[in-house]
């Protein structure tokens, strides 16, 4: 499925197959996760996407052909971080999420919306047993990064998960495994919504704007609505924390300094690095996360935007070529 220009639907298109760098492994895709990633490619805003693309970065797949790393019939995951320089200033701190040339599946590079894909095998994840291909597919993503971002909003009890889709129905799951009190915030009147986050273990749900009866140790806004961001700093005690998850998010709004007075902190997570990763796939099955899914065969794809874009998927959407 072929994003030829952005703004416009993808394309059922036939390629030739991959041709595999070195250090790259050719593998079947099994599944692909829909990330709110894509559809900001797909809708132009993220502003660079290579062109034509084949997007999608939560692909489960099978080894073809190895380059080492794996053997032939593995089952591994690839992430969104698909390359890194391993020599900017960044990568050589130990955060190659930041780092000045990364390349991204399923932006830079072709992904996962795909029947072949070719990966650098280096940055791939081999994909923990016990869940089904389509249930492995948003650990890669919803999961990891979401997992990243509950990690940088510290260890605080009361956490608030602003827009529960795919990754805040996983983050629920490790805060409430981890004993804290979970806070869902959704749009008003959303009581589908509302009634998946207290079935996952949340202790309360209601109202993202409005926020919650109690005072909150830390906020992740994964909706791409800025006006989320003042409202959360509200919501939060002195010295908490609002960490935004996504990789875009509409304009926020001015705010009186006095929101964020008493040292409370905003803050941004980009992307993933390889640890993240191996963390989060060693923790998950341990909980045990489960994830839900709706699964859309691959030449559905622009169906399965659809449904994310107007919030009418509870969980994640995984493509099954
Ligand atoms: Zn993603
Ligand atoms: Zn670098």
């Amino acid at each position: 499925m072929v994003l030829e220009s952005t703004g416009t639907p993808l394309r059922a298109t036939e390629l030739p197959d991959p041709v595999r760098d070195p250090g790259q492994a050719l593998l079947r895709v099994r599944a692909c996760g829909v990330c709110r990633t894509d559809l900001h490619v797909v809708d132009g805003e993220l502003t660079s996407p290579k062109l034509p693309l084949v997007p999608g970065h939560q692909i489960v797949g099978e080894v073809l052909e190895s380059a080492g790393r794996f053997e032939a019939g593995a089952r591994v995951g690839v992430p969104w971080l698909g390359w890194t320089c391993e020599e900017c200033r960044y990568c050589r701190a130990g955060a190659e999420n930041l780092c000045d040339r990364a390349r991204f599946t399923g932006y830079d590079v072709d992904g996962g919306y795909a029947e072949l894909v070719a990966a650098d095998e280096r940055y791939c994840f081999p994909v923990p047993g016990g869940y089904a291909d389509e249930q492995a597919a948003p650990l890669l993503c919803a999961g990891l990064i979401g997992y990243r971002s509950l990690r940088l909003a510290g260890d605080g009890e009361r956490i608030g998960l602003y827009g529960f889709g795919a990754s805040a129905h996983i983050v629920c799951q490790v805060a409430v495994a981890q004993g804290r009190r979970v806070y869902a915030g959704t749009r008003a009147g959303d009581d589908e919504s509302q009634a998946f986050a207290l079935s996952l273990g949340a202790g309360w749900a209601g109202d993202a704007l409005a926020g919650p009866p109690d005072e909150l140790d830390a906020v992740i806004v994964f909706a791409p609505v800025g006006a989320l961001v003042p409202a959360a700093l509200r919501h939060v005690r002195k010295g908490g924390s609002v960490v935004c998850a996504g990789i875009h998010m509409s304009d926020i709004p001015s705010f009186p300094y006095e929101s964020l007075w008493g040292e409370r902190v905003i803050r941004s997570v980009a992307n993933l690095t390889r640890a993240d990763g191996d963390e989060f796939l060693a923790l998950a099955p341990t909980i045990p996360v489960r994830t839900e899914v709706e699964t859309f065969p691959l030449d559905q794809a622009n169906e399965a935007l659809r449904r994310l874009r107007n919030g009418e998927l509870r969980g994640a959407a995984v493509l099954v070529p």
